[in-house]
């Protein structure tokens, strides 16, 4: 396949960061958008950092967010073995140069420099190779390097401020700007898009790059195109932290946001699509992105906005996939695919699922994630009403006319009509004859039956929860106010 060759290169950390899902969409979006190829590659090689095993969590978040890849999963721990032929090509043709001095030797080397930094002691010291030495880059003196980015434009990095640093550590380990650089060419990637994070070590891959197509018997290969994407920030301005914000994209799942919502969420932080909306489909993202109109101002990640914005895709959904989409915290004994750590607030005995299929239009127009239901619903499959204390104290127990009202709901209710229009009107006129307005003479029966004052519609719940069940809360209520 010709068109451009892009990748997403995360390390394995454990969990695919809101950063990475978002510069793996970028990717994958750019891919879709031109015809190319999307790659993944998996950089592993850090030992201290990462475990290869953990790029499961890598791989299914980006399944679960529908990002597809056309090539790999690639682990860079497979491929050391280019990557230390092209260290050996960069020492035999001059680009490297062995160092034996000690961090220790360096340090009090330095207390007499005023630059920060290797100082180039053994550049020219011809050090003999040993599993003492490592190997470093003779960064060029004088000039600049210039990266040039989609997004932001030049970026001028002049070569005084990098010292020569390590490509090869003493005991053989090939660091990240070679590694990088190597795979990137061997894969033919014709784009790099990546975090701005990672902007500061481009110069250092730029000079791989360079120096690799200087060495003899190595094919020259175009240098890539960049593309920054824009910080994330939260809403102090600062940069997202992995222990203070939350950033695990496996986490808004566990949570029960839509993938589509996470996804056009994500494209938000540094894109926009045409006119004035936010909700757009995949397709819409395909067609409209452009890496030019990506911004290069910080985005800021907000939870808020995402929460809001998942509500709105929930209520897109007809019930039927709005039932289905909640099996996991609904139903987690009968789900493929279940929450972390998560337990329904009810036995798969007590779930009754032509009842929740009754009531999932009642609360879809008021959850912002799917993991909300539960709680909001759980009244109708337990026996025994989830109380919420302080509510059942403020509307029954210290409320002698709320406890003459349900004992007069208790009479009426038992031969109205079973319709929620009619459980409405009763509920009025029951309010009207202790001088009530609905909202207040309604509170009490909301507590009784549903244990809280917020919730789904009162009448329609009761309507489905029956009149024998809805009388016999109401007794128990009035009972236990009197205990
Ligand atoms: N593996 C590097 C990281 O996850 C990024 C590599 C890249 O995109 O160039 O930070």
């Amino acid at each position: 396949m010709t068109g451009p060759r892009v990748r997403f290169a995360p390390s394995p950390t454990g969990f695919l960061h809101v950063g990475s899902a978002r510069a793996s969409l970028f990717n994958w979006l750019f891919a879709r958008q031109t015809g190319g190829t999307f790659i993944l590659r998996i950089e592993d090689t850090d030992a201290e950092r990462n475990r290869p095993e953990w790029f499961g969590a890598i791989t299914s978040a980006m399944t679960w967010l529908g990002l597809d890849y056309d090539e790999g999963p690639f682990l860079q721990s497979e491929l050391l073995a280019d990557h230390a032929a092209s260290a050996e090509a960069l020492f035999a043709n001059g680009y490297l140069y062995a160092c034996d001095c000690t961090r220790e030797e360096i340090d009090e080397r330095l207390k007499h420099h005023a630059k920060p930094g290797y100082d180039g002691y053994c550049r020219d010291r011809q050090v003999a190779r040993s599993e003492r030495t490592a190997l470093r880059f003779r960064v060029p003196e004088g000039g600049v390097t210039v990266v040039p980015d989609l997004i932001r434009g030049d970026v001028t990095f002049p070569h005084d401020s990098y010292e020569d640093f390590i490509v090869v550590r003493s005991n053989g380990v090939v660091l990240y700007p070679l590694a990088n650089a190597v795979d990137d060419r061997s894969m033919k990637i014709t784009h790099i898009i990546r975090g701005e994070d990672l902007l500061p070590t481009t110069p250092k891959q730029v000079m791989m790059w360079e120096a690799l197509n200087h060495c003899d018997g190595i094919e020259p290969v175009d240098h890539p195109h960049y593309a920054h994407l824009p910080l994330l920030v939260n809403d102090q301005r600062k940069k997202l932290s992995k222990r203070k914000d939350p950033v695990a994209v496996e986490s808004y799942r566990d949570q029960g946001y839509l993938s589509d919502a996470m996804v056009n969420y994500l494209a938000l932080l540094g894109w926009s699509p045409k006119g004035d909306v936010e909700i757009v489909g995949r397709d819409t993202m395909i067609a409209q992105f452009r890496l030019e109109d990506v911004s290069h101002s910080p985005a800021l990640f907000d939870v808020k906005k995402l929460l809001h914005m998942n509500g709105e895709y929930l209520r897109m959904l007809t019930t039927e996939q709005f039932v289905e989409a909640a099996q996991p915290w609904v139903a987690p004994w009968g789900s493929e695919w279940r929450p972390t750590n998560y337990e329904a607030p009810w036995t798969e005995r007590q779930f009754d699922p032509a009842l929740f299929r009754q009531v999932a239009h009642l609360v879809q127009e008021r959850v912002g994630t799917l993991g909300e239901i539960a709680a909001m619903v759980s009244f109708f499959f337990l026996d025994d009403v989830p109380y919420d204390e302080a509510a059942f104290d403020k509307t029954i127990r210290h409320d002698e006319v709320a406890k003459a009202l349900l004992a007069s709901a208790i009479e009426t209710f038992g031969s109205v009509e079973w319709t929620a229009v009619v459980l409405h009107d009763a509920t009025l006129a029951l309010g009207t004859a202790f001088d009530l307005v609905l909202r207040k003479s309604q509170a009490p029966i909301r507590c009784a039956v549903t244990g809280t004052l917020v919730g789904p519609p009162l009448f329609e719940s009761m309507e489905l929860l029956g009149r024998d069940e809805v009388i016999r809360r109401l007794r128990a209520a009035v009972a236990r106010a009197g205990e």
